[in-house]
């Protein structure tokens, strides 16, 4: 069901971008559109650079690898799969050499690759700090995705593998290269609403253990927690990019029913508060237990602007309220996926760090380990 929802989403985002290669044949876009290059597309496509990604589930195979063809700087050359079967597949419908299929196990020979400039890790949680710390240490540059480890110490180790090996790191905050969300911070800095004051966001997805994208996810060793890790995550960051500012204290409540054994294990809901220097405060929520929110809403002393949804994959809905009425905002949308690919590897090329390097994602899991610890405290923690 969901999966119908979301190719359907996917074709109608593609159709208002006016991507019709795209739309004729969803995933296998790259034979169909090589072909038609200009002598100038080539060029360009002689510049981009090569992905390997990591993990073949429900992520990468729905959303990263069919953004590939909206690429300008990237190209997908490399997967890596502990399923031969499902990686010939996908590497036949998206133009990869089979001889670029690796597994978990001989996946560190990818340092003999010289087609692979950059390893994306789209793996349960608990494995990023391991295959990051693999890809530097095999030469490559690296994207985690969120969050960026289950502990402080794993984030540490994985900056430190990358330093180390001279190669760029970065977290793959998605909504920090979409359009809506960069439009909502631009307002906000400009002084649109006037002074900001407070910002509530709100996330929330039935948790589904039956369905093997939450298996892992119900299982605390590898997801490292329960919604706060996983969607709470967007909650957090938008506050500290919407803000600009770093939170000095945090405040939160958990709960999870005792009675569903899906929160054995990983927590249901969370209800945290932020205190920033300026004196902003932000009132966020996580939950398992109910589905569709995703959301922020920031208020200041002219008006207030919501964004709902802030973090969906391809519709986003952009409101200003203020003394005159509310204003419905006409952005166009865009692939938020190509451009953090994009960007990762502009930066490697022109040798700049990241918008969202490792250190960003370091401090989200900092924050969330403040936010466990003040809801078994049950009083706020300075940070
Ligand atoms: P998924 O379960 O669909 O994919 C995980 C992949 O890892 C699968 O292909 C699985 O086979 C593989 N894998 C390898 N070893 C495994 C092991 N020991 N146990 C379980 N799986 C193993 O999950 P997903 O929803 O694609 O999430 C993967 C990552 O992507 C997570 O870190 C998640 O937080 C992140 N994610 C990010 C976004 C976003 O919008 N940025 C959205 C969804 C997921």
């Amino acid at each position: 069901m969901e999966n119908a929802k979301n190719e359907s989403s996917r074709r109608h985002f593609l159709r208002k971008l006016g991507y019709g290669a795209a739309l004729a044949g969803l995933a296998p876009v790259t034979a169909a559109t090589a072909s038609t290059e200009t002598s100038k597309d080539k060029t360009m496509a002689e510049k981009k650079l090569g992905w390997a990604i990591v993990g073949l589930g429900k992520f990468a195979t729905q959303q990263i690898i069919p953004s590939f063809p909206n690429c300008k700087k990237s190209k997908l050359v490399a997967l890596v799969s502990g399923s031969p079967e499902k990686a010939r597949k996908i590497a036949d419908e998206n133009g990869v050499d089979p001889k670029n299929i690796y597994n978990y196990q001989n996946f560190d020979d990818v340092k003999n690759n010289p087609e692979v400039d950059v390893v994306y890790i789209i793996l349960p949680n608990s494995m990023h700090t391991e295959y990051t710390i693999r890809a530097s240490k095999a030469g490559k540059h690296v994207m985690s995705e969120k969050p960026m480890a289950t502990s402080v110490e794993d984030c540490e180790k994985m900056i430190d593998a990358c330093k180390k090996a001279g190669k760029k790191l970065m977290i793959a905050y998605r909504a920090q290269y979409e359009p809506f969300n960069l439009k909502s911070i631009e307002m906000i800095k400009s002084g649109k609403i006037g002074k900001l004051r407070f910002l509530t966001s709100d996330h929330g997805r039935l948790l589904k253990p039956e369905q093997p994208e939450d298996k892992w996810r119900a299982d605390k060793q590898m997801a490292g927690g329960g919604s706060l890790m996983d969607i709470g995550i967007y909650s957090l960051n938008a506050m500290r990019y919407l803000t600009s500012e770093e939170p000095v204290e945090i405040n939160a409540m958990i709960h999870s029913d005792p009675n569903d054994p899906r929160f054995k294990e990983v927590e249901e809901t969370v209800a945290f508060q932020l205190r920033f220097p300026s004196g902003v405060l932000a009132n966020c929520s996580s939950s398992y237990g109910y589905e569709g929110v995703k959301r922020f809403q920031a208020f200041g002393s002219k008006g207030s602007l919501i964004l709902d949804p802030s973090t969906d994959y391809y519709e986003h809905n952009l409101e200003l309220k203020l003394e005159d009425g509310t204003k419905k905002e006409k952005i166009q949308e865009g692939n938020q996926f190509a451009a953090e690919i994009d960007h990762l590897s502009e930066c490697i090329m022109e040798n700049k760090t990241p918008k969202t390097p490792g250190e960003e994602g370091l401090r989200d899991v900092k924050y969330m380990m403040a936010i466990y610890e003040a809801a078994k405290k049950g009083k706020p923690v300075k940070v």
